[in-house]
């Protein structure tokens, strides 16, 4: 037997007994006749003593063991003695002294420190994964994950779900990303393509009775990568047939308020129940529909304070169709010229053409870009709606909304982050609903599913598809939290006629459309129940959850920056012969 116990176990009712333990050298201090090291598991860290009077055989191979061999030591449980207890570690009462030791393996000297919490390249820590993963938090990251997937499975099962796979090898499932491609050896110049999320198969499922269906699902989707995307990552997948949009964010968000509370009882749920925001209200509000409700600086439209001020820039951004919205940046009125021009810098990369500014001074001197140009009631009544008082900053864009949006919701964003406004263990779900069905792609000429393809249109809104697409509302619904899209679902349209409308909708070519979900308009002819689902992302919450700043540190074996897996050195290239089985040809 390896092991009797695992090293973070033993404690002052141990004390007395004979144990065999098994791990890596943490750290040794060599004291002459004494030895002290630190043995680790995944379970903790305990102190082993070895004392050449007492077990000289012992005392000498320890002599030899450097920091991460792995040995195993038995030894008698003792307490420490008076003021050498560590009260840091769970073990600290208590130390092994070692009778016998066994060298398990030898280990060259790491490229980093494991047993300390240091900065390491990430390129560094990627090559050699399996010692970053021995580090503490990384081996706590994936615990989280762990629990988080375990809580997942056990309450849905409790709530009558079922867990089913699906396969990889597949055909497009479209979520707006390319595809990963399998060639076909069988079957030349064909190919499957990996799921950019199980959607076609699980509606299958839902066409095929299984009413409640859940699955950690892997998915795959060949996009440029950011902290927050990987090649491939995981989704909690879940569907549930006879159920409108109510019913499956309910249960999400009972799942996640009673996961928080079980895993991390440290954080807390910022507002019960979570909000609901429209669409439209979270653009106005925050700028982006994945908001961060933690903290106000919020957007204030003051277009039609403005439209008729006599300031030129904003009067004819507002002719134009335009909108000119602030926030106000609290407390930030000193801020110097210079320190403005760069947070203008920050909006002209979303394509704003400036910043307009009023800064106020705790003396309520006023500096400003364009206050000049207004009568003093208008001032006034801006002031107002933005909720001015002295040493506020008050910062301006004016464009279309699109960019107004965009560029404020970022820059809202930076200075929350600036003036230390969001807490980190404060979790502001929200729900972001009523998101337009469809939006104008001007580069394609044509419609695009704001959502996929298979979410329902609003049931009021049906006539829209044909008179106004762009005014017709989805029934789509986004888990948000702390700045993030953690997941996104919809009720699906269940009903062939339905699903060729919105394909034709959208401009997908009704042969095209046979060709590639042929499969799922037969099904609809086979009595499909109504049915809704979602999708939360495992990677992001669990980042989130873990204060981590991208989702690699919770993902046992990620791909860097650029889509490569740097422990092994994938992609890379194949043999000639297995391109030849494939009939592939590489076109240098
Ligand atoms: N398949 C969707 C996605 O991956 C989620 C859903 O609609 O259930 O975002």
């Amino acid at each position: 037997m390896y092991k009797t116990h695992t090293c973070g176990e033993l404690r002052l009712a141990h004390v007395g007994k004979t144990v065999t333990l098994a791990g890596w050298v943490h750290r040794r201090r060599d004291l002459g006749g004494v030895t002290f090291i630190d043995l680790r598991d995944r379970f903790g860290l305990v102190q082993i003593v070895t004392n050449s009077a007492t077990a000289p055989v012992a005392h000498q191979l320890i002599a030899d063991v450097r920091i991460e061999w792995v040995i195993q030591v038995v030894g008698e449980v003792n307490p420490r003695p008076e003021g050498a207890v560590n009260p840091n570690l769970s073990t600290g009462e208590i130390e092994v002294d070692a009778r016998e030791v066994k060298v398990l393996n030898s280990a060259k000297t790491p490229p980093f420190y494991i047993n300390k919490d240091e900065e390491v390249d990430e390129n560094t820590r990627l090559h050699y994964r399996y010692l970053d993963l021995r580090r503490d938090k990384m081996r706590q990251n994936l615990e989280l994950r762990h629990r988080v997937v375990k809580f997942i499975r056990d309450y849905l099962d409790e709530r009558g779900f079922i867990e089913v796979e699906t396969p990889i090898l597949f055909k497009t499932t479209p979520e707006g990303a390319r595809d990963y491609l399998v060639p076909s050896r069988v079957h030349p110049g064909q190919f499957y393509a990996l799921p950019q999320s199980p959607q076609q198969l699980k509606q299958m499922l839902m066409v095929g009775g299984i009413e409640r269906y859940f699955q950690i699902a892997r998915c795959f989707r060949d996009e440029d990568q950011r902290g927050d995307r990987q090649p491939e990552f995981t989704q909690l997948d879940l569907e549930m047939s006879f159920v409108e949009r109510e019913d499956v964010m309910s249960l999400v968000e009972e799942m996640f308020t009673k996961m928080v509370a079980a895993i991390v009882p440290h954080k807390h749920v910022l507002a019960k129940p979570w909000p609901r925001l429209t669409y439209l209200e979270a653009m106005s509000r925050f700028g982006k529909d994945n908001p961060d409700i933690r903290f106000g600086l919020e957007l204030k439209d003051i277009t039609d304070l403005v439209s008729a001020s006599g300031f030129k820039v904003f009067e004819s951004v507002v002719a134009n169709g335009g909108s000119v919205r602030g926030l106000n940046a609290k407390g930030l009125g000193d801020y110097s010229r210079t320190q403005i021009d760069e947070l203008a810098e920050e909006v002209k990369k979303y394509g704003a053409k400036g910043l307009a500014y009023l800064a106020i001074s705790p003396n309520n001197d006023q500096r400003s870009s364009f206050s000049k140009y207004l009568t003093a009631e208008t001032l006034n009544a801006v002031l107002e709606r933005l909720e001015a008082q002295p040493g506020d900053l008050l910062l301006f864009v004016a464009d279309q909304p699109a960019i107004v949006f965009e560029a404020l919701g970022r820059l809202r964003v930076l200075l929350g982050e600036r003036l230390g406004l969001p807490d980190a263990d404060e979790l502001g779900f929200c729900w972001v609903v009523d998101f337009p069905f469809v939006n104008w792609n001007p580069e394609e000429d044509r419609w695009d599913p704001s959502h996929h393809l298979f979410t329902a249109p609003m049931p009021e809104d049906l006539p829209l598809l044909d008179a106004d697409p762009g005014k017709a509302r989805g029934q789509q619904y986004d888990l948000v939290l702390n700045n993030y899209e953690v997941g996104g679902g919809s009720i699906r349209i269940h009903n062939r006629q339905l699903q060729e409308k919105v394909f034709k909708l959208i401009g997908l070519d009704a042969e095209v459309a046979r060709q590639r979900f042929g499969h799922m308009l037969e099904a609809f002819e086979y009595g499909t129940p109504p049915h809704g689902g979602i999708a939360p992302g495992i990677d992001r919450i669990c980042m989130i959850l873990a204060n981590e700043p991208n989702i690699r540190e919770v993902i046992a074996f990620p791909k860097n920056q650029v889509a490569r897996d740097v422990m092994a050195d994938a992609p890379s290239p194949v043999e000639a012969m297995q391109l030849k089985e494939l009939h592939i040809k590489i076109d240098q």
